[in-house]
């Protein structure tokens, strides 16, 4: 391209380019198994997309991406074939590039604020940063593992296995420390390995992150609960540095009479032992029994999980999908992403809005056999800044096999009840200081869920970087 092509001009021809489609299996092969249900781009179809980016000189979708990836940088490279020049852009500021690309809700990231999407159809960033990641991988695996730095003699206890302790771990590795994650469950990952369902996340690419690691030289010590098995308090006299990475994993409590009846599940009782191993799950997390009628409550990711799960279930059982989806305000007001609403409209699973729960009540059998819903309306804004969801008093049954309570999750006030003077709010989140990660105790670090409450991977991957880069100035400082 000659150097006096006219930088408008360019940005002009660029805006006429086709999107590259993006392929979805059918839907009737889809809901048969728990495969990935978006096929990769090609190397021809990336390069075409990749060259509709305008190089935006304010860069929304850097500023609009948790881990600030230099996207266009990367865009430019797979606009010229150099694949593995853009996965190496990526690795810069992302441990785990090929999750991230797969899991992030990109229509609220990094393609919500691409300048295309304004009057048509943004590049299609997440994809492209899962196939040239996933080229890497399977390209060039030896590039994947970063180089350490030498020993740097220091130890640091890594407590919790999610994207957050994951994230951490990865940098501190990097920057040669000797890093031991302990982990309340029998396997690392969090809710990567224990809820997100295997169609967003294949479990091999999860796999070979978590080997990565280990490949770096981490050390895991599963089955161990901070806070009961071990005090921090110990890990704080045996180590150098201490980091809290253990989520918000508890589901919100639900008090409805029948809520206990068999056949009604909170959202973690139904997905994780659909998506768990038997061997690596609690003895009394049976896979759910499925029935003819599902009805799942709630209006975030969570929820689409579970109606997309139960969905697969029931195919899987011979049976028609018969699925419905209440969220006690309307559709405008739902969290959840929207290619996670589309995706389970298409699979056929009906939504009803302004509906909550009221009761559950059981057949013949004791188990659950219908649920009385009541009708809600909207009324003045709340916290949230959404309008507050009220009864009408009117109330209808439904008939249900299965109900699914899927109502978000908490903070487990375990670290904050048994580490003397470690502040926490009163929902049982640790304090910290945005700019560090750095808790109130000298040498303890925290991120992810368990400072923020429920929220997203790449975000519990950016809260890993930042305390990793605290903790090395912390041990660093602390130098004789
Ligand atoms: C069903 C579901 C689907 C989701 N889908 C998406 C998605 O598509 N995209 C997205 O971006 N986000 C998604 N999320 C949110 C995302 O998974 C979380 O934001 C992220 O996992 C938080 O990472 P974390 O490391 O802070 O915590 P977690 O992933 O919760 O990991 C915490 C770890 O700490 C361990 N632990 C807890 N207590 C202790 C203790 N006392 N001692 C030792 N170990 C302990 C836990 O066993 C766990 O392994 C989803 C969440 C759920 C529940
Ligand atoms: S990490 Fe998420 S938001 Fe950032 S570029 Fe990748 S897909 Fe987009």
């Amino acid at each position: 391209m000659s150097d006096t092509v006219p930088v408008k001009s360019m940005r002009k021809d660029k805006i006429r380019l086709a999107p590259q489609a993006v392929t979805t299996r059918p839907v009737a092969g889809r809901i048969a198994d728990f495969d990935p249900i978006v096929m990769s781009f090609d190397e021809t179809s990336a390069c075409a997309e990749a060259d509709r980016c305008l190089s935006c000189p304010r860069q929304p979708c850097v500023a609009a991406c948790p881990l600030s990836n230099d996207i266009p940088t990367a865009m430019h490279h797979i606009a010229e074939g150099r694949f593995l020049e853009a996965a190496a852009v990526y690795r810069a500021t992302s441990p785990f590039p090929e999750i991230c690309s797969r899991v992030c809700p990109q229509e609220n990231l990094c393609e919500g604020a691409c300048v295309l999407g304004k009057h048509g159809q943004p590049v299609a960033l997440g994809m492209l940063e899962r196939f040239v990641t996933d080229y890497q991988r399977e390209i060039a695996p030896e590039t994947v593992v970063p180089l350490r730095a030498p020993s740097s003699g220091k130890r640091v206890a890594v407590v919790g296995t999610g994207p957050a302790g994951m994230s951490v771990a990865h940098w501190l590795l990097e920057l040669g420390y000797a890093v031991t994650l302990y982990e309340a469950w029998p396997a690392p990952g969090g809710w990567l390995t224990y809820a997100v369902p295997s169609y967003k996340l294949p479990r091999g690419v999860l796999h070979d992150a978590l080997a990565r690691l280990e490949q770096m030289g981490a050390r895991f010590v599963f089955n161990t609960r901070i806070g009961q098995d071990i005090a921090v308090e110990t890990l704080r006299a045996e180590y150098d540095a201490v980091f809290l990475g253990v989520g918000a994993m508890r589901d919100t409590a639900a008090s409805f009479p029948g809520h206990n009846l068999p056949g009604v599940y909170t959202g973690t009782e139904f997905l994780l032992p659909v998506y768990t191993p038997a061997a690596l799950r609690p003895p009394q997390m049976a896979e759910p029994e499925i029935g003819a009628h599902v009805v799942v409550f709630g209006g975030g990711d969570t929820a689409m999980d579970c109606v997309r799960t139960a969905v697969r279930l029931q195919v899987r059982q011979g049976m028609q999908p018969n699925v419905t989806l209440m969220y006690r305000r309307t559709e405008y007001e739902m969290p959840a992403a929207h290619k996670e609403r589309h995706a389970a409209r298409e699979e056929g699973v009906e939504f009803v809005y302004l509906a909550a729960p009221l009761a559950f009540h059981p057949g013949p059998d004791g188990r659950i056999h219908e649920v009385v819903v009541q009708e809600m309306a909207l009324g003045e804004p709340d916290a949230s800044g959404r309008r507050r969801p009220v009864p009408t008093g009117h109330e209808y049954t439904v008939r249900a096999d299965v109900a699914v309570l899927a109502l978000g999750y908490e903070a487990d006030p375990l670290l904050g009840e048994t580490t003397p003077d470690l502040l926490t709010h009163k929902h049982g989140l640790i304090v910290i200081d945005p700019q560090t990660g750095a808790t109130n105790l000298p040498g303890v670090f925290a991120g992810g869920d368990d400072v923020r409450g429920p929220h997203l991977v790449s975000v519990a991957n950016h809260d890993g970087i930042v305390a990793a880069r605290a903790i090395h100035a912390y041990l660093t400082a602390a130098q004789p």
